[in-house]
């Protein structure tokens, strides 16, 4: 990086995960455009950036460590990906993936996406059909959208999918929707940090029938079709996986002479002191910086933070990561029955399985299993049960394979193997997190040059975190231009 001039500012980005790259590019970018000299240096404790976007090639499989993919309803990623000019890596997830399944009385069931489909369909009983309808003429809580002053208000998913479309349809498709997404527990998590959307809807629509009903008329009015990407998006990734979206903004990064990206620096510590930020790191004390964007997960920024205020320390340390068990099985294709015509199957926690779900990973995006094979993508643990972890990764996948061989049809021993252990894989929003978060958020701001970013506070996904740099970037360079037009000694 270029030697420090007078007048150019610094900033230190704590961890190289998508959320800490992805606002360093941007500080960078803005910069740029605001003609202010920038410094930017990640710190990363790892030997390689990324987090959990990794991609693993092995004999022709390519694995994802983490996230599979990106929904294309987000702007900033897609900004990001045109900034990068990735776009002709970017990979469509196959039309295989409109299939969803459910595993419902020990049956691999297809979700019914069309109303006469779920009239037809046996997941769940006549009752249970005329509960969910009856969803029409569910009152609305009158304290919605209240959960961040008063987290008496704040519901789980579980609740609230039981109030609004009753108790089977919180048990068959809302519980596995949450293992899914966050390998998490629906009777733990709050609907108001995690969906707030759902929120929004009862409490703009008067519930959610209808508020479908009129957002499709309005649709309709606006001429919209159906092709056009909802507001579910379509999965992407990139054809040489999700490491591709990082590999890109390190090497971006690194070209830039006013830009590092230091590996195997562990911070320990982040403090304010006259001149500055300063922080201490297993590579050795760095600063001052003129603004300190703390991207490490929840748990991390407590051991950096913590000494400086007990809010931080007690609200930081309080925000639970789910465990998770990622193994990757991959077949010949035929000594697999099933087609696999979709893009997987999740399990209920009432079918008392350990598996959570398995993705169909060669069935959503091509180049990834060898010719003639076919790649499975199994998950189990999570915060319903993190006792699986406990096992050795041979028993693991043991346990997995008798479960899903019966409903794949498996014929034969898998031909490839891999088995990734996440110990705090995904950051679960509980009741009170909003409640939280605004305590972090007052902390934070009594701190000049201080920033909270990344998927333990508002979004758990690649976008999330994506859509999050671009705000957190704004104000870094708001805060250094403020500070432009003051004495350079003087705080941020
Ligand atoms: C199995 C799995 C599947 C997922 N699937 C999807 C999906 O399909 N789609 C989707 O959108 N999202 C998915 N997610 C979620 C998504 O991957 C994450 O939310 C996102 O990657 C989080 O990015 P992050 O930068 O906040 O954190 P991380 O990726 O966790 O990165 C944090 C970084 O901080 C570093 N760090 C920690 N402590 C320190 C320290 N003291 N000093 C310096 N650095 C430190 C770590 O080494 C790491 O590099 C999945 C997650 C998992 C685990």
């Amino acid at each position: 990086m270029a030697p420090k001039s007078d007048n150019t500012f610094t900033v230190a980005v704590i961890a190289g995960g998508v959320a800490g790259l992805a606002t360093a590019l941007d500080v960078r970018d803005r910069a740029r455009d605001s003609g202010l000299d920038v410094q930017v240096t990640v710190f990363e404790k790892d030997s390689e950036p990324g987090g959990n976007l990794q991609t693993i090639r092995q004999d022709g499989w390519q694995l994802e460590w983490g996230p599979n993919g990106f929904l294309d309803n987000e702007p900033a990623t897609l900004r990001l990906v045109d900034r990068l000019e990735l776009r002709d890596k970017l990979q469509r997830s196959s039309d295989a993936t409109a299939h969803r399944f459910l595993l419902v009385n020990g049956r691999i069931q297809e979700i019914p996406i069309t109303p006469k489909a779920f009239l037809k369909s046996s997941m769940m009983s006549t009752g249970a059909k005329l509960r969910m309808a009856g969803e029409l003429f569910v009152p609305s809580r009158k304290d919605l959208g209240r959960a961040a002053e008063d987290p008496s208000t704040d519901e789980t998913i579980e609740q609230f999918g039981a109030r609004r479309l009753g108790q089977t349809f919180a048990d068959i498709m809302l519980d596995p929707m949450v293992k899914g997404v966050f390998g998490g527990d629906s009777r733990r998590l709050s609907l108001a940090a995690a969906f707030p959307r759902m929120v929004e809807l009862e409490k703009d629509y008067g519930g959610l029938f209808k508020a479908m009903i009129k957002l499709s008329r309005q649709k309709k009015k606006e001429g919209r079709n159906k092709t056009d990407a909802g507001p579910s998006g379509v999965l992407h990734s990139f054809t040489g996986g999700m490491a591709t979206l990082i590999d890109a903004m390190v090497a971006d990064l690194a070209a830039d002479p006013l830009a590092e990206v230091r590996v195997n620096a562990d911070v320990r510590k982040i403090s304010p002191t006259e001149d500055g930020w300063r922080l201490v790191a297993t590579d050795g004390d760095h600063g001052p910086f003129d603004a300190v964007v703390e991207a490490a997960p929840a748990h991390a920024a407590a051991r950096h933070l913590g000494h400086l205020d007990p809010v931080f320390a007690d609200n930081l340390a309080a925000i639970p990561f789910a465990p998770m068990a990622v193994i990757a099985l991959g077949f010949k294709r035929e000594a697999v029955t099933h087609d696999l015509n979709g893009f997987g199957m999740l399990v209920p926690t009432r079918e008392k399985r350990e598996l959570m779900g398995a993705l169909w990973t060669s069935s959503i995006f091509g180049g990834r299993a060898p010719d003639s094979r076919v790649l499975l993508r199994c998950m189990a643990g999570g915060s319903a049960n993190p006792g699986f972890m406990d096992q050795t990764d041979e028993e693991m996948t043991a346990v997995l394979l008798s479960e899903i061989r019966p409903l794949f049809g498996l014929k034969g021993a898998p031909d490839m193997v891999n088995v990734i252990k996440h110990e705090r894989a995904i950051a679960q929003y509980v009741p009170g997190h909003l409640a939280r978060l605004k305590e972090l958020d007052r902390a934070t701001t009594s701190y000049r040059g201080l920033f909270l970013t990344g998927s333990s506070y508002r979004g758990i996904s690649v976008n999330a975190c994506v859509k999050e740099a671009e705000t957190i970037a704004e104000n870094v360079l708001k805060g250094l231009a403020e500070k432009n037009g003051r004495a350079r000694t003087e705080a941020f």
